[in-house]
């Protein structure tokens, strides 16, 4: 695809947790609790008319309206602050540091006051109805690749709690996340391909990493981004969680865009205006009283109904693919979801299918006086869901007629991006008034700079000196989730490529292959470690025994040496296996002499599997063929 003809850009917004001792507003740790919870509560969200911002705030109160927000919380890691019980405590001042060394290295203009503000969050991940977020700096700049790429601001903010399901009128949130502090880096939208806005989003993730105080590991770095086309709405996507992933969601999003301004002009052609666009619903339940499809059936069993509506000149349209897997017809979907609740509809350009017939499809299309170039959408529910599904539908097919309708999406997994809500408007922020602002002095700002952290490339280079490491694995592990780990390993006098290795290439195989590595923490490696440390193992069993406690995670490594039969043979059974080897083959021995040493080493070693060290059977084989010879 050309994006520069496309006219694509892109901003991204980066959240990145924070190592610091407490969460932003209380004492509690700021952990996730692996142990599940203790206790749930739950809220019903009344949001203020005024609080909504200026897009559809129908659309946000009929998404809230009658549901129910089921919070699941310990003890260790929340309290009644998160519960929105009591009210905050000061803001935590190490966070406010680590953002204005971020701003510092990026050459942001700090604020003189770091003031608190409350930005409304409808969707309940906030026990208060709104997220805490502060400004801490404004401007900046980073170089990646030869150019300069702006920053916009520099804020900390509170975390959202994290959502465990959502089910029908039920969304369950665990409160354990709220309250940690993030910093969040806003770029400026300058960048115009997918491959810039991975390289923009990857260096400022490890200039953040090189402050040295953010959290590692999956889900405490998350991207949001904003991507447009020329005549196109902005489209923010939430939730981008693997970087990886980043440019793949940029291209599909790029070519959904694309594809919705070829539909806007195909409508065009076609002659359709928003007034041929109305929503005349009807009810079709009688026809298919006796149809095959169990979706259908099962609806109108409930006492529900099936509705249908035309969508003039729409027909080929509702089934054109956007970008993988998705279809105009999904987007349809997404909105009916969205309002009227159902669990999705259908379009005549999948039809038949979903054991609805031909037949049906014809008496459907004459009922509803839609001609070859119409197409229908039906869908089967309670009748008032059915009916603000439908409408929903309409108006969907109406914004296709201006291309790209703005709004916030979310990412899935295979990096498309499905409908989440209207973008809400901008004037969202007000004052949070139960917490004192923090001044940012000229001093503190002068200490903060002679203290600065190194950048990655400097830092990169001398961890490749430090620890003489090649400049990849040096990457590598800087990278890493477990950096921490690799600095405090290396000072028990292991060798640091070892450990780098293990902890980058070894874990990335392993994952490849399937391993949940997730489950290994810092304490089984740490043990691993240790055991060849003693002499318990020696270090190519490394990868097996955190293969096996990864699968096996209520074992520990001790267990795994058992476990696995890895344990080192004693003295006297690793002489008796050198000597009943040499005695095998003693004609070899008298004809090689101490030429026979490598070729006997690699069969002692072989029996042995890992649990004999190479050295001492070295010393005991040298001594059992001089025996021999002299
Ligand atoms: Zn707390």
């Amino acid at each position: 695809m050309d994006y520069k003809k496309i006219g694509l850009t892109v901003g991204i917004e980066i959240h990145q947790e924070l190592a610091t001792e407490t969460k932003l507003f209380c004492n509690c740790p700021p952990e996730l609790n692996k142990d599940g919870y203790e206790f749930t509560f739950s809220r019903k969200l009344r949001p203020a008319q005024s609080e909504l911002g200026e897009i559809d705030p129908a659309a946000l109160f009929e998404f809230l309206k009658g549901k129910t927000i089921i919070y699941q919380a310990d003890h260790r890691t929340s309290c009644l602050v998160e519960m929105d019980e009591e009210p905050p405590s000061p803001m935590d001042k190490e966070a406010v540091d680590i953002a204005l060394t971020f701003s510092l290295m990026t050459k942001g203009a700090p604020v003189d006051e770091v003031q608190v503000m409350r930005k409304t969050v409808v969707d309940g991940s906030n026990t208060g109805g709104f997220q805490r977020t502060s400004v801490v700096s404004l401007g900046g700049e980073i170089e990646v690749g030869g150019k300069t790429y702006h920053l916009e601001q520099v804020a900390v903010e509170e975390d959202a709690a994290r959502k465990i399901s959502e089910d029908g009128d039920t969304i369950t949130y665990r409160l354990d996340r709220l309250g940690i502090p993030l910093i969040e880096v806003t770029t400026a939208p300058e960048m115009h391909t997918p491959q810039e806005a991975y390289d923009v989003a990857r260096r400022i993730g490890s200039i953040l990493r090189a402050t040295g105080k953010v959290r590692r590991g999956i889900g405490t770095i998350r991207q949001d981004v904003n991507v447009s086309i020329m005549n196109g709405g902005i489209i923010e996507i939430k939730g981008a969680q693997d970087l990886g992933m980043l440019k793949t969601l940029v291209e599909f999003e790029a070519q959904r865009q694309v594809t919705l301004v070829e539909i806007q002009g195909e409508l065009k052609t076609r002659g359709v205006e928003a007034s041929d666009l109305k929503p005349d619903l009807v009810d079709v339940s009688e026809m298919f009283a006796k149809t095959e499809s169990k979706i259908l059936l099962n609806a109108l069993k409930r006492g529900g109904k099936v509705y249908a509506v035309k969508l003039k000149g729409f027909n080929g349209l509702t089934g054109k693919e956007l970008c993988q897997n998705r279809r105009l017809g999904t987007e349809m979907s997404d909105h009916a979801k969205f309002k009227g609740g159902v669990r999705g509809i259908f379009h005549t350009d999948e039809l038949p299918g979903y054991k609805i017939t031909q037949p049906e499809v014809d008496k459907l299309r004459k009922t509803m006086g839609a001609e070859a170039g119409d197409a229908v959408v039906i869908v089967a529910d309670d009748e008032s869901k059915c009916k603000s599904a439908l409408i929903a539908v309409v108006d969907r097919a109406v914004q296709a007629l201006s291309g790209v309708p703005a709004e916030t999406r979310s990412a899935n997994q295979d990096g498309t991006t499905r409908f989440t809500r209207p973008r809400p408007g901008a004037a969202r922020m007000y004052p949070e008034t139960d917490v004192r602002p923090i001044q940012i002095s000229a001093d503190a700002i002068a200490m903060t700079l002679k203290d600065l952290p190194d950048m990655p490339e400097v830092k990169l280079e001398k961890t490749q000196k430090k620890f003489n490491l090649n400049s990849k694995l040096a990457t590598q592990i800087l990278d890493s989730d477990h950096y921490d780990l690799f600095e405090e390993l290396v000072v028990e006098e292991f060798s640091p490529t070892l450990i780098a290795v293990t902890l980058t290439e070894d874990l990335t195989s392993m994952r490849r292959d399937g391993v949940p590595v997730e489950n290994l923490n810092a304490e089984s490696i740490r043990g691993t470690f240790s055991l060849v440390k003693l002499g318990t193992t020696v270090k190519e069993t490394i990868p097996d025994i955190l293969t096996y406690l990864a699968k096996n995670p209520s074992r520990n490594p001790t267990m795994a040496i058992r476990d696995l039969g890895l344990e080192m043979m004693s003295d006297e059974d690793v002489k008796q296996l050198v000597e009943s080897v040499v005695k095998e083959r003693e004609s070899l021995v008298k004809e090689r002499g101490m030429k026979a040493m490598g070729p006997l080493m690699g069969v002692i070693m072989g029996k042995a599997r890992g649990r004999a060290s190479p050295q001492k059977v070295n010393k005991l084989l040298n001594a059992s063929i001089r025996a021999i010879i002299e």
